[in-house]
């Protein structure tokens, strides 16, 4: 059988092999354990197999999960990868590390107003629609330099990047096309003078594709846990 600690293990060789594949510094990609729908017990399990940094899609779900992960909290980093409504966006301001999936100035904003005094600023991605798709979440390529100048201009959060889920493409080409394409308009930020670090790109099924475009943190879940 195989356990957590062994599919963290094959997905870490496949960062290492895309790594050297793309002349790539293994260090510069990290790894993002997707724990969605999987229960407090299995990020133990990844926790002890070494893993830190956890994703969730789904708010209340993750808010129990790390309430009941309480005892690992200064060792744990939790990352808010769904779609998030203004609703929610306290408790993900009190709970969270992360925000990959922020698409619009106003939940950047409740999110700075929300982020606790005690607690580091809340690091987020701006995550882009970059095939089009109209009822895609993601901001449009043509709005992201906008929003990623008035999103880093607020006081509570640090704008550390980008995130985009491109539609599957045929092919290891196609599929790297697509996210290359989101490493451009991160660099296009870049040359305007904002200071990001960070690609959100690659899941279970395209990290290699991913890594060959400049990805710095994959999302792996099913590779991880098994099937949801
Ligand atoms: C579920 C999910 C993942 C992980 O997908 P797998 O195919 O299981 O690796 C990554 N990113 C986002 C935004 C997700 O919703």
């Amino acid at each position: 059988m195989t356990t957590i600690g062994d599919q963290l293990q094959q997905v870490r060789a496949r960062i290492h092999q895309a790594c050297a594949i793309a002349g790539r510094d293994a260090a510069q990609v990290q790894l993002l354990a997707v724990s969605k729908t999987f229960g407090p017990e299995a990020v133990r399990a990844a926790h002890a197999a070494g893993q830190r940094a956890f994703g969730e899609n789904y708010v209340q779900e993750a808010l129990d999960k790390i309430a009941a992960l309480q005892d690992l909290r200064a060792e744990l980093e939790w990352h808010c990868i769904g779609p998030l409504q203004s609703n929610k966006t306290r408790p993900v301001a009190e709970n969270f590390d992360w925000v990959h999936s922020v698409d619009r100035l106003k939940i950047a904003e409740r999110l700075s107003a929300q982020r606790p005094e005690g607690l580091p600023p809340l690091q987020l991605c701006l995550q882009v629609n970059v095939d089009g798709g109209a009822n895609k979440s993601g901001v449009a390529p043509a709005e992201l330099p906008a929003l990623a100048r008035a999103v880093a201009a607020l006081p509570r959060v640090r704008l550390r990047g980008l995130m985009a889920i491109p539609e599957p493409a045929e092919g290891f080409e196609a599929q790297r096309a697509l996210f290359a394409r989101v490493a451009g308009l991160l660099d296009r930020l870049r040359s305007e003078g904002l200071v990001l670090d960070t690609l959100s790109l690659g899941m279970s099924a395209d990290l290699e594709a991913a890594i060959a475009a400049g990805s710095t943190m994959v999302r792996v879940g099913t590779a991880i846990f098994g099937q949801r």
